[in-house]
C-alpha cells in the first residue's frame, strides 16, 4: 500500500504535465504538412510561485485566422 509520501499529489501531477507539454512535440501540421508556428501561453498553478510558457501549435495554412490575429481565446 502506498504511503502519503509515495503517492503523487494532484499538484505534482499537474506540474509534471506542464513540464512535459512546455516542450514542443509537433513540428509539422498533420493535415497539410506545413511547419507549425507556436503561440506562447503562460500558465500559473494556483498556490505555486511557478509559471510555465506553453507553446500552443497552430498551422498558418489551416488556421489563417489565428495567424492573422496572432492569438485566440481558450
Ligand atoms: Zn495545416
Amino acid at each position: 500500500m502506498a504511503t502519503e509520501t509515495e503517492r503523487p499529489t494532484l499538484q505534482k501531477s499537474i506540474k509534471n504535465l506542464l513540464d512535459d507539454i512546455s516542450v514542443p512535440r509537433r513540428l509539422y501540421c498533420s493535415d497539410c504538412g506545413s511547419a507549425l508556428l507556436h503561440l506562447e501561453a503562460q500558465f500559473w498553478l494556483f498556490g505555486s510561485e511557478q509559471a510555465w510558457n506553453i507553446p500552443i501549435p497552430y498551422c498558418s495554412n489551416c488556421d489563417p485566422a489565428i495567424a492573422e490575429h496572432k492569438g485566440f481565446i481558450i
